[in-house]
């Protein structure tokens, strides 16, 4: 198939998929979700992110009616349905199906699962990404990978409307993480990427920036770092399952980065190398 849509046990092409109007994902966004791609139509980091999809549900109270093995079954036996070999792959639970009121349904009621997945491919590590900066005016769980995404979805179209790739967030000096990646950078030699706290998504490339920095002796900082900070990089290095590790060549129309190009390359080669590995036909 083209792409592949599946709810709560009814499966067919997305753009045909119906919804009931009362899942809470349709008044209150009240669900969470996770994401990644597939290479070779083997899904990248699947354990991870079905860790961290399953971590996210208990934090906001949502029961899950399968398993973490059998949720992988799942996808991995969509992902060879849809033609493509290289996937996006989306899903999603919300907290069920009842008339519209603030607080939960009864708790007998289930949880909607919803999966989506389409044709899609990492990005190109030769590119380099331009930034606009935008005030974080998000709350304050940002590391529940919650559906309420408005803040994220407007700086998106921002940087989108200034011909950039991401807007980054700060709360006032400090930087955050972007609309939807997370953002290091490298000074004197060490990696600095903010600490894992309720104002960022703990991202899964993230993680594995921080290990490939292990590996090779770079010293990491999980500290906060400034807008100030962030403009005098060495280099700035995206992070995201669509994104591996993109550097930044601009934020907010200044040229930034470029000064490290040795440890760059040397995480971009970690990177991809782990991804072409990973997604291999065994
Ligand atoms: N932060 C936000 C806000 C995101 O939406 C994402 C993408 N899911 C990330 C960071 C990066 O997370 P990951 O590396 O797990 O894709």
């Amino acid at each position: 198939m083209e792409n592949l849509g599946y709810y709560c046990g009814s499966y067919g092409l997305i753009e045909e998929m119906k919804i009931p109007m009362n899942d809470r994902a349709c008044y209150f966004g009240d669900g969470v979700y996770d994401a990644t791609y597939a290479a070779n139509h083997i899904i990248y980091d699947l354990d991870e992110h079905v860790d961290r999809f399953f971590h996210s549900a208990e934090m906001i109270n949502i029961t899950l009616k399968l398993t973490k093995s059998e949720l992988k079954n799942l996808l991995n036996e969509m992902v060879i349905k849809v033609d493509s070999p290289d996937q996006f792959i989306y899903w999603q639970v919300t907290r069920g199906t009842a008339l519209r009121n603030h607080s939960f349904p009864d708790s007998d009621i289930p949880s909607n699962l919803w999966i989506m997945i389409k044709p899609g491919t990492i990005k190109d590590l030769n590119q380099k990404f331009k930034l606009i900066t935008v005030e974080d005016t998000r709350y304050l769980h940002c590391n529940i990978k919650t559906l309420n995404l408005l803040p994220n979805v407007i700086a998106s179209q921002k940087a989108f409307e200034a011909g950039c790739d991401e807007a980054v967030f700060h709360r006032g000096e400090r930087v955050t993480e972007c609309s939807h990646s997370n953002i290091s950078i490298i000074k004197n030699n060490v990696l600095r990427t903010a600490p894992l706290d309720n104002l960022i998504l703990p991202g899964i490339t993230r993680g594995h920036l921080i290990h490939f920095c292990h590996d090779n002796n770079i010293p990491v900082d999980e500290s906060p770092y400034t807008l100030d900070e962030l403009i005098h990089a060495d280099e700035i290095i995206i992070t995201s399952a669509g994104a591996l590790c993109i550097a930044v060549s601009e934020i907010d129309g200044i040229p930034v980065g470029g000064k490290a190009p040795d440890i760059l390359n040397l995480l971009q080669h970690a990177a991809i190398t782990k991804f072409i590995h990973d997604t291999q036909i065994k």
